[in-house]
């Protein structure tokens, strides 16, 4: 039997490559994916910044079926050079003012090499102990520099939308003192959430996963500075609970995505703890400007809130994906998600913070060493810096554009972040007219622009808030609008 078994494991031990081997070739072609990296970032401005490609044009150029033989890295380096990077948006690019920004740095670049070396599963404190103790850390230095109280405890999630689902179902097991858990919603519960129209569309999608169901999610209006109406709100709570339904949980906006709007935490919160419903913050984009001592009157209230998430991987200088989800009650977010199958148990047990039961997904990444990295290298006061320039640029340039003929500003800048339409005499149709402008101006390719609908009118975003935008790329970008529009 032995000898069988022996034989068997001999057959099948096949060689790849020699590990030493791999290891030298690893040294030489990472050196010269290094001085890629940073040639890249040196030249960036060079690429149009939306890709120019087509539908499929990427597909038609990969192979069919995988190589049967191992590639050799250079060759597999040259066709990213020549097949993928004229596939790529450039969200690194200076004149990137679309959507939100995806910031990246090098200090977290660097970070990221060295999460990807070390390759660690970071799901329990056993599993890497600096990872866990360091993520503690980072969190408490940004709750701090955020002025969030110091009674929330903070956990990286992967994106804003899974930290808002973790608070949707918190909010779902806390108002059914955990039952949902136990026996799934059925017909016994009638629960009801709130956001505003102008909310993120994961707070909808959250609430579908958690089968709460879309029809049972309210809308609330906002008023014209986008801001949650809070009488529609309590109106709209009152009605349900007449009706027999049970509020269960508002998420409110800091920074909404549209055009930037921010509810009231002060005025939400009262609503909240009058009616004993759980509160979360969205705060994903414009969180990171309450680093800045004059935002942070928008977070009066605070105490009141369950729950607040918001991501450096968009406006604080660290590498997607990293999000900071902080928690008054972590105790209610693990009731909610814990699973001990024996697998897992480790000799610590309770007495260590194990992340896995903080989240939706079980492995996770060391996305703590990126943040460690960039808070360092920048200090709070670097950081809130790169905000206030992009936050006075954006202003300068809205100013500019609301004195320009044939222009108009729609919504001021929040943040940094304000819209804007074109609008000559004689023209009637002024959505497609700014519709085939974003388009010509994204086909021009030197910057990049996205829309979204104020009031029913298509306007056009800007958002400045690149890794290495200067107040010259935000000028030039206005130039390159004003040119095309001309055109169009
Ligand atoms: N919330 C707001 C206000 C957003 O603007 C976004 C994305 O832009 C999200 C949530 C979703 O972020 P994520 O991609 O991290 O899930």
């Amino acid at each position: 039997m032995f000898t069988l078994h022996a034989s068997f494991l001999k057959l099948t031990v096949f060689k790849l490559k020699e590990p030493p081997m791999e290891i030298e070739e690893f040294r030489k072609e990472a050196h010269k994916i290094v001085d890629w990296m940073a040639d890249y970032l040196k030249n960036v401005e060079n690429y149009p910044v939306r890709s120019q490609l087509k539908p499929g044009d990427i597909m038609d150029k990969l192979p069919v079926s995988a190589p049967k033989k191992g590639e050799a890295i250079a060759d597999i380096f040259k066709d990213f050079q020549d097949i993928i990077m004229p596939g790529i948006t450039h969200w690194q690019h200076p004149k990137f003012f679309a959507f939100f920004p995806g910031n990246s740095s090098p200090a977290s670049l660097l970070a990221e090499m060295l999460t990807a070396t070390l390759g660690s599963q970071c799901m329990m404190w056993e599993t890497s102990p600096a990872a866990t103790e360091l993520e503690i850390r980072v969190l408490e230095w940004l709750r701090d520099a955020l002025s969030l109280p110091n009674n929330f405890t903070g956990v990286i999630q992967d994106t804003a939308s899974s930290a808002t689902f973790c608070a949707i179902l918190v909010a779902r097991e806390r108002i059914t003192n955990w039952n949902v858990n136990l026996k799934g919603l059925g017909p016994n519960y009638k629960l009801t959430y709130y956001t505003s129209s102008e909310a993120h569309s994961s707070v909808e999608k959250a609430v579908k996963m958690a089968g709460i169901g879309v029809e049972n999610l309210r809308l609330i209006p906002v008023d014209g500075a986008q801001s949650m109406d809070v009488d529609a709100l309590k109106n709209a709570i009152k009605k349900d609970m007449a009706n027999g339904f049970t509020p269960a949980c508002v998420v409110a906006s800091i920074g909404a995505t549209g055009a930037g709007g921010t509810d009231s935490v002060q005025g939400i919160g009262e609503v909240c703890l009058a009616n004993n419903i759980y509160f979360h913050v969205d705060a994903a984009w414009a969180g990171s400007a309450l680093i800045l001592p004059e935002y942070q009157h928008l977070i009066e209230g605070i105490e009141a809130v369950d729950s607040f998430v918001f991501n450096p991987h968009k406006w604080l200088l660290t590498n997607f994906d990293c999000t900071a989800h902080f928690i008054k009650n972590p105790n209610e977010l693990k009731r909610t998600l814990t699973i001990l199958p024996e697998y897992l148990k480790t000799r610590e047990g309770d007495k260590v913070t194990d992340f896995r039961d903080w989240g939706i997904q079980l492995g996770r990444r060391n996305r703590a060493l990126k943040l460690w990295f960039v808070i360092r290298s920048y200090g709070i006061e670097g950081l809130q810096n790169f905000l206030r320039n992009h936050i006075n640029w954006s202003s300068e340039l809205s100013v500019v554009i609301d004195k320009t003929d044939d222009f108009e500003i729609i919504t001021n800048p929040n943040f940094s972040l304000f819209t804007f339409r074109y609008k000559p005499e004689g023209e009637n149709d002024l959505d497609a007219l700014n519709d085939r402008l974003i388009e010509a101006i994204n086909d021009d390719g030197r910057t990049y622009l996205t829309r979204t609908k104020v009031d029913g009118k298509l306007v056009i975003r800007f958002q400045v808030g690149s890794t290495h935008t200067s107040r010259q790329h935000v000028m030039d970008a206005w130039d390159v609008i004003k040119e095309i529009a001309c055109e169009v």
